[in-house]
């Protein structure tokens, strides 16, 4: 194969290897943001936990007050029946008391459920703040790996760019100009392999003589279709005998 096209299918490599890379590098804080924000709804859950109970307990000091205020009644109705002079008088204060006491009875069964909501509340408040200090762990642990998975990507990168700046120092200026130009039009996608006489990004049939010529792999050559650079793999020949590695003697 042509050097000057083999040096371009290797300049395309490089380019897709280091933009594969640096897209996983810019997915890396996304994955993190993600798990900053299910910690964040769990603080929320667990605050809104917290303000619950507290209003709960606020709820249970008024019941009680509510509770003390009628049983004063009680007592003072209870003294007031030492002095009645009727009957009548009598079961007045009686169905008052009577009266006052159901009353009490009422509200201490709404104390009562605010107490099995308070513990419910509690249970949750307890689970919120292990999930939120798991949470905070996890995210810990992610910040620290993504930094040092970007790190490590980016000595990949850097290492490929500077494999990248060789190759490009092989090639001519023309040649980059042109590989430059193409990246620019095609998306990033420079060179297209053709197989049955077909370009395989743009899947149009190339003419017979532009076909020819590319098997030759004399030069450069371009898909009258979508303009990128062709090249042509010979298939492998089975019956061929295989090509001896450099530096293997040649037996036979
Ligand atoms: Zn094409």
């Amino acid at each position: 194969m042509n050097t000057e096209l083999q040096s371009i299918i290797r300049l395309q490599e490089l380019d897709k290897q280091i933009s594969t890379l640096q897209q996983r590098i810019a997915a890396l804080p996304h994955h993190l943001r993600e798990i900053e924000k299910q910690l964040s709804d769990i603080i929320e859950a667990h605050a809104t936990v917290k303000q619950r109970m507290a209003s709960n307990q606020q709820q249970r000091r008024k019941f009680d007050g509510d509770i003390q205020a009628l049983e004063q009644k009680i007592s003072k109705y209870n003294n007031q029946l030492l002095d009645v002079k009727t009957n009548e008088e009598y079961r007045a204060f009686l169905t008052e008391i009577e009266f006052n006491k159901n009353e009490i009875r009422k509200i201490e069964d709404r104390i009562l459920d605010l107490m099995m909501a308070a513990e419910a509340d509690e249970k949750e408040l307890k689970e919120t703040e292990a999930e939120s200090k798991r949470q905070q762990q996890e995210v810990a642990r992610e910040k620290q790996q993504a930094e040092s998975e970007t790190r490590g990507k980016q000595l990949e990168v850097d290492a490929l760019l500077a494999t990248r700046e060789q190759v490009i120092g092989s090639l001519t200026d023309t040649m980059l100009d042109l590989y430059t130009r193409i990246a620019k039009l095609r998306n990033g996608t420079v060179v297209a392999e053709v197989r049955d006489q077909i370009c395989t990004v743009c899947h149009v049939m190339l003419r017979p003589q532009t076909f020819n010529e590319v098997m030759r792999s004399q030069g450069i050559i371009q898909c009258d279709n979508c303009g990128r650079i062709l090249f042509w793999v010979p298939p492998a020949d089975p019956a061929a005998p295989p090509t001896p590695l450099s530096g293997e003697p040649v037996r036979g």
